[in-house]
């Protein structure tokens, strides 16, 4: 027995002396080398970025918020849930800063922060990062529903771009994780590597693998997932029951910002909110589930989650299955809808 703890301990170890780590909330090897892939990803366009990964997509919202909204304006409107209750979080005992509705980019004044979330989640509305970025504003870019290669917000302008790595990322729905990336050079880097060991805000190492695996895959499933929503939103368009659907497809800024799709995630607008809870329920393919970027495909009244949204919104993240099975399930769903009124 002693012999076997004396090898255990001894052989397949880094010799201390060698070993750059020495206490994981600090930094770990799984989570070393999956950094270093996600810094080549995000490099990209003559950037050379380094990447941080969190222990959620929230983490790396926080971590990020404050480490450069302190004492500035942030301009925000809209997107992600989580992302106000991150705010309200960080003024919670006194303001922090100062919080103000996104304006358009030429009201933007230098030195404010311009939070962008581009695609919106639940919308997938576009905000113009380069825009922006020639104001003087400091721009961060929730980037998670454009995961690389759809966009890369760095490239255009951005100081800090944050990924919920919960979705596209790692893209199996098994995993909470999150990433914030910058230009390798930039100071703000060592600013939040401190805040997120402070926080103790690192993923574990299971989870930091089980990431790692899916980045092999992650432009096959995006392209793929932007191509299926595509077809899908198109098809949606001409359904019955169907009076709205939110894809940026064809606008100027889509075709110069993420010229090679949109992702996967989008939304419909029923008739009636009535069918818009029920729709989901009444797919067989897709689940009736929150969460988007992962391989299967789901369908949510999002209202459930975001009381800021249409009640008559679904919002749809459409997976790797074959896009004819998604209109398919669709077409039957919607006509034992609207089977009911017509
Ligand atoms: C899901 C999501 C987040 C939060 O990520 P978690 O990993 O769930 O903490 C942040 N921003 C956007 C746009 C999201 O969709």
């Amino acid at each position: 027995m002693r012999r076997v703890l004396a090898l255990v301990r001894r052989v397949g170890t880094d010799r201390r002396e060698e070993s750059p780590h020495t206490y994981s909330r600090a930094s770990a090897p799984t989570r070393a080398r999956c950094e270093c892939v996600l810094s080549a990803v995000e490099s990209v366009g003559g950037v050379d970025a380094r990447a941080l990964l969190f222990s959620s997509g929230l983490g790396a919202i926080h971590g990020a918020m404050s480490a450069i909204a302190a004492g500035r304006r942030l301009l925000v409107s809209g997107g992600y849930h989580g992302t106000h209750e991150v705010i309200a979080a960080l003024n919670a005992s006194r303001p922090l800063f100062e919080v103000a509705p996104l304006p358009e980019p030429s009201e933007v004044e230098p030195g404010d922060v311009a939070w962008l979330e581009t695609p919106k989640n639940p919308t997938g509305a576009l905000s113009d990062v380069e825009a922006y970025a020639s104001r003087g504003a400091d721009v961060v870019v929730d980037a998670t529903l454009a995961p690389p290669p759809l966009q890369y917000a760095l490239a255009r302008g951005a100081r800090l771009v944050v990924h919920s790595a919960t979705k596209s990322l790692a893209g199996h729905s098994d995993v909470v994780a999150g990433v914030v990336a910058a230009r390798a050079d930039d100071d703000i880097l060592g600013v939040i590597e401190r805040h997120r060991n402070g926080a103790g805000a690192v993923p574990g190492s299971l989870e930091t693998w089980l990431l790692l695996r899916s980045l092999r895959t992650l432009e096959l499933r995006v392209d793929r997932q932007s191509s299926s929503a595509a077809e899908l939103a198109a098809w949606l368009g001409t359904a019955r029951g169907v009076v709205r659907v939110h894809h940026a497809a064809g606008s100027p800024l889509a075709d110069r910002q993420m010229p090679r799709g949109l992702g996967g995630t989008f939304a419909i607008e029923l008739e009636t909110e009535e069918m818009a809870r029920s729709l989901p329920g009444k797919l067989a393919l897709l689940k009736d589930a929150t969460s988007l970027g992962g391989a299967e495909s789901l369908a949510e009244w999002r209202r459930r989650y975001d009381d800021a949204v249409s009640p008559r919104l679904v919002r749809i993240s459409v997976g790797l299955e074959d896009p004819d099975d998604l209109i398919h399930d669709f077409k039957q769903a919607l006509d034992a809808l609207t089977r009911k009124k017509y």
